[in-house]
């Protein structure tokens, strides 16, 4: 399978190069209607056809999309404004015959009504886009630059890009533009128009920019101090900030969804209110998460991910490097920037060791494949999941520290994860200006480390191996302890949002699918009674290890009941603790320490 995907990027490479330029107009008429008005300007053409399409996907979110789902009629201009023919040939292709024509004008609405950070949005207070989904391209010529004419709504009065101004920036009425140098930048770089907050700081040597969509708590100055604080730690792991401009578009929303990343901006979803206790610091991390994919991600990266296919799922099975890797920084920046405490910091890290180890998915899925399957798996999960996969973000994040770990422990606290972060950043990004393959990560580790690290890679990264944490985690002076903590078990948990409870999970290797529970089973009632949303647990809770009972239930419209009998379940618990007796505990100030 990688031997074939190589291919197929070899075969991008050498596809894209045509010289001609596309230039973009995009205006919002009606914002209240959603649709975004696009016009491509192709000049310099030649051949017969000109093949448009939309990307399927978007860049950092791995899951197909299908963006010309919400394109309406595309039509086609010769210079002289005549009609061209045009077919829509794929799902998310046309052909345009060119006649001879030396200019195509190609126009179509976009449907733009999703407020997420992965696609577009507009309404009557703002509009948002992610590039993927609304900028056609054009087939071929991926690498030819040009302009985008941005006619903002009356109403809005600010724009916010990480897109540079075009030095005739204001040569239409109404419009302000912007220049790309390749489609991957244009699509690279979202834009927010309308009424935001915006807000500057400067950090590490670069010029920042923050746009604040919506009502919120946030106060600016504290966000200027803390995001700067964030941003000069971050950039502290590699060492050198390659931007000299960076842009943070934010919006506040009810229920905040995280954020996506881009080589010179991030968007980032977060929670209106959430600007406060806690919660602030699932903020900070969510900025240092954004932030270090600017590096790990977007220039430290698998080989498969760039240049990018737009047609396609472009598999990989590193984003537990690309996602684990970066997981496992935004808790340390926190703690090296001074917001957490070490103890606080081991008690988190402690919990995502625990969540790990207490899945079943991660007992049946290598961490490889949950991240060459995030396309079908993780981004698109059903009722079994849980027992079949596991996050490569916490799997990669619990890896990510023990990598450090061997590191800290080898190199006797001189060395860190950062010093081998900084080698494939410059050895791939600037050297090779590449993507490296799973066989040179693991070289290069090899190398770093001057151990074989194949044997553990292939045991916990590529199999489903426990790691021997006591080990690792006594060599930097920490002790761990195991205990299994059992409980009682049926093995089933319910959706109680309505009044009768439903089966919603059922465990693999539990009682309740033993006993063949459904999920969607609607629970009437246990041992002759009657049960309802706020008395299952309680009833189920009741029963002790091998006690027999029977429940009723809805499937279907049919209703039976089913003889059951109650577990046991065990728990793995680790717990982390300084072992102050050891002689190592300078190890341990190094791996937690604050950065100055
Ligand atoms: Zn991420």
């Amino acid at each position: 399978m990688k031997k074939i995907f190589l291919l197929l990027s070899i075969l991008c490479i050498g596809y894209k190069s045509q010289a001609i330029t596309v230039d973009y107009s995009l205006k919002m008429s009606k914002p209240q209607n959603h649709y975004f008005e696009v016009m491509m300007t192709l000049d310099e053409l030649s051949g017969k056809n000109i093949t448009i399409k939309m990307p399927v996907w978007s860049p950092g979110s791995y899951m197909i999309r299908e963006f010309s789902k919400n394109i309406n009629l595309v039509r086609a201009y010769d210079e002289n404004a005549n009609k061209l023919e045009i077919n829509k040939t794929l799902k998310n292709t046309w052909v345009i015959k060119r006649n001879g024509a030396k200019q195509i004008r190609i126009k179509y609405e976009v449907y733009a009504f999703e407020l997420s950070v992965r696609t577009s949005f507009l309404d009557a207070t703002h509009g948002f886009i992610n590039g993927s989904s609304i900028f056609m391209f054009v087939e071929g010529a991926t690498e030819s630059k040009g302009k985008v004419d941005i006619y903002p709504h009356e109403d809005f009065n600010t724009i916010t890009t990480s897109l540079k101004k075009a030095s005739d920036s204001i040569r239409y009425e109404g419009a302000k533009t912007y220049q790309y140098k390749n489609y991957d930048e244009l699509i690279d770089s979202p834009i927010e128009i309308g009424n935001q907050e915006v807000f500057e700081f400067d950090a590490a040597g670069c010029k920042h920019t923050v746009a604040l969509y919506g009502v919120g708590n946030y106060e600016i100055s504290k966000l200027q101090s803390d995001m700067k604080k964030i941003v000069e730690t971050t950039s502290k792991i590699i060492g050198v900030n390659p931007n000299k401009k960076y842009t943070f578009i934010i919006h506040n929303v009810n229920d905040g969804q995280g954020g996506l990343e881009h080589a010179n901006s991030t968007t980032l979803s977060v929670s209106r209110w959430g600007y406060t206790g806690k919660e602030y610091n699932d903020f900070l991390s969510l900025v240092a998460h954004e932030y270090f994919h600017l590096w790990n991600v977007k220039r430290i990266r698998p080989i498969e991910l760039g240049p990018f296919n737009y047609d396609q799922e472009n598999y990989t099975s590193l984003l537990w490097v690309m996602e684990g890797f970066t997981s496992y920084y935004d808790e340390l920046i926190l703690r090296r920037a001074g917001y957490i405490s070490e103890q606080e910091y081991l008690q988190k890290f402690n919990g995502t060791l625990n969540y790990l180890e207490a899945s079943e998915g991660r007992k049946v899925q290598p961490v490889a494949h949950a991240s060459f399957d995030a396309w079908i798996k993780g981004y698109r999960p059903n009722e079994n999941s849980a027992n079949t996969t596991m996050s490569y973000y916490s799997n990669g994040h619990i890896l990510a520290a023990l990598i450090d770990l061997k590191i800290i422990a080898k190199y006797n606290g001189e060395r860190s994860l950062d010093d081998f972060m900084r080698i494939l950043y410059r050895k791939f990004y600037l050297k090779e200006n590449r993507g490296f393959t799973e066989k040179e990560f693991e070289e290069t580790l090899s190398s770093f480390l001057k151990e074989d690290m194949s044997i553990f890679l292939n045991d916990h990264v590529y199999d489903t191996k426990v790691p021997d944490y006591k080990s690792i985690f006594e060599n930097i002076g920490i002790k761990v302890e195991l205990t299994l903590n059992k409980k009682n078990s049926f093995g089933a948990s319910f959706d109680k949002s309505s009044e009768y409870p439903k089966v919603k999970y059922v465990r693999v290797n539990s009682k309740a699918e033993d006993a063949g529970i459904n999920v969607n089973d609607e629970i009437i009632g246990i041992n002759g009674y009657r049960v309802y949303s706020d008395n299952i647990d309680e009833a189920i809770n009741a029963f002790k290890q091998n006690d027999k009972f029977t429940i009723l239930v809805s499937r279907d419209g049919i209703l039976f009941e089913i003889n059951c009998e109650n577990g046991i379940y065990e728990q793995p618990i680790y717990k982390l603790s300084t072992d102050f007796s050891s002689e190592k505990t300078n190890l341990i100030s190094y791996w937690l320490r604050t950065v100055n």
